[in-house]
């Protein structure tokens, strides 16, 4: 017998939730409508799953597991927790429990995945909205520095962006506008093409905010600033009545992201006193900003944030989990529901390779093959309900379509944090 289920997609920051699942004696049998990348993502979790604890490489019971965890973790100086953006709120509320009952070093990845937006956020205030704001109002929206089509692939229809969406758009002339290095597949989708080097683009910003405020400009001191497209588009936001900017890791994220994400809240701000411009972080992971906001919530911190003390403090450049590796500071690590592998410097997995880890991970991933201790509980929005915060800050239940004996994330947490405090 088959029956149909709604379910929550969490394979990307879009956190579709109006999918549907198939689901008969056998377990899950198919979906509705999920992109390639909701696909890939329910099927690896939906057919198969790691060893509910390996140690040493060695398959172990789950209790086995969180001691050997405990005791890595207990024993450390300085540990390190990083991830979070793919697990529930509820787990990441128990990972910062863990951080302060081991004082260690808690930093999500979401700076590293997708930018200092949440960083620049709590400097400089931002003027934002929610994705159905955006789909409704959005008179004229950018892409800056971001592929969406490839890295979120809904994102563009369910605000109506796509070329069909634009057309059928009852507020009148609607217009899709790129800035990147080069032509991407969204570019492609667009109406205007801004080609600007990405070293230029606090530059970029920066006239765009004089263009609203008329100051007096010096074009000689910047001359591969697209300066037409540019003054084309300052135009059009400040006329568009409600605008929107939506950027992602190629502006906010690297060397400069930092400046860039402040030069883009300021430039946006400039520009919503004539007009109601907002935007959004295109955020890759389905939490990283609920990552953000509960530490926030609990330290007042949105990211990189040390217990060392007892008391949370936070030093962005310091205690940046790429960097307190690079740094080789760290001398153990707690990893949730990351791959850093994937996409830290390779000064700091050099130092990561040679710390003891323990990775709390539902995924079979390159960090969780090389840990010290690898627990894979049962993936939440397949087999365990939970909470999480789309890329615009909304929440979102995850259902669990499925059924399994092992616990979910929180809970193996929750297990993890009591031995911890039990020894402290
Ligand atoms: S856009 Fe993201 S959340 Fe939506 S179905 Fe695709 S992977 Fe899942």
């Amino acid at each position: 017998v088959s029956e149909t289920v709604e379910v929550t997609c969490a394979g990307c920051g879009c956190a579709c939730d109006e999918l549907e699942a198939v689901v008969g004696d056998g377990g899950l049998e198919r979906l509705t409508s999920p992109c390639p990348l909701g696909e890939a993502w329910f099927t690896e979790h939906a057919e198969s799953a790691p060893p509910v604890a390996r140690i040493e490489g060695r398959e172990a019971g789950l209790e086995e597991g969180l001691d050997a965890a405990a005791e890595i973790l207990g024993g450390a100086r300085l540990p390190l927790i990083y991830g979070l953006g793919r697990t529930t709120i509820e787990a990441q509320r128990t990972a910062v429990g863990i951080a302060e009952a081991i004082g260690g070093v808690l930093d999500p990845a979401g700076p590293a995945l997708d930018g200092s937006a949440g960083l620049a956020i709590q400097t400089v205030g931002v003027s934002t909205a929610t994705l159905g704001e955006v789909r409704d109002r959005s008179r004229t929206v950018v892409v800056w520095r971001e592929d969406p089509v490839r890295t979120v692939p809904r994102l563009l229809g369910l605000l109506g962006l796509d070329r069909a969406g634009r057309e059928a758009w009852e507020g009148g002339e609607r217009r899709l506008v790129v800035v990147d290095a080069e032509r991407t597949a969204t570019a492609e989708e667009a109406d205007t093409f801004i080609e600007l080097p990405a070293e230029l683009d606090f530059e970029a910003l920066w006239v765009l905010r004089a263009l609203e405020k008329g100051a007096p400009l010096v074009r000689e001191h910047a001359e591969a600033l697209p300066w037409a497209a540019l003054e084309q588009l300052a135009a059009e936001l400040h006329d568009c009545t409600h605008g929107a900017v939506l950027h992602g890791f190629g502006l906010s994220g690297g060397a400069g992201g930092w400046v860039n994400a402040l030069g883009l809240l300021l430039a946006v701000r400039d520009l919503s006193r004539s007009a109601h411009v907002v935007t959004v972080a295109v955020r890759k992971e389905v939490n990283a900003v609920g990552a953000e906001d509960v530490l926030a919530w609990q330290t007042g911190y949105p990211a990189a944030v040390s217990f060392a003390r007892r008391f949370p403090r936070s030093s962005p450049g310091e205690f940046n989990g790429a960097a307190l590796l690079a740094r080789g500071e760290a001398d153990a690590a707690l990893v949730i529901a990351s791959d850093p592998f994937g996409h830290m410097p390779d000064a700091a997995l050099e130092h990561l390779r040679g710390i003891p880890s323990v990775v709390v991970d539902p995924s079979a991933t390159p960090t969780a093959e090389a840990a010290r201790v690898a627990l894979a509980p049962a993936a939440p929005g397949v087999y365990r309900e939970g909470t999480v915060h789309r890329m615009d800050g909304v929440p979102v239940p995850l259902r669990a379509p499925r059924e399994a004996a092992r616990p979910g994330e929180d809970e193996v947490l929750a297990g993890l944090e009591e031995r911890l405090r039990r020894q402290s």
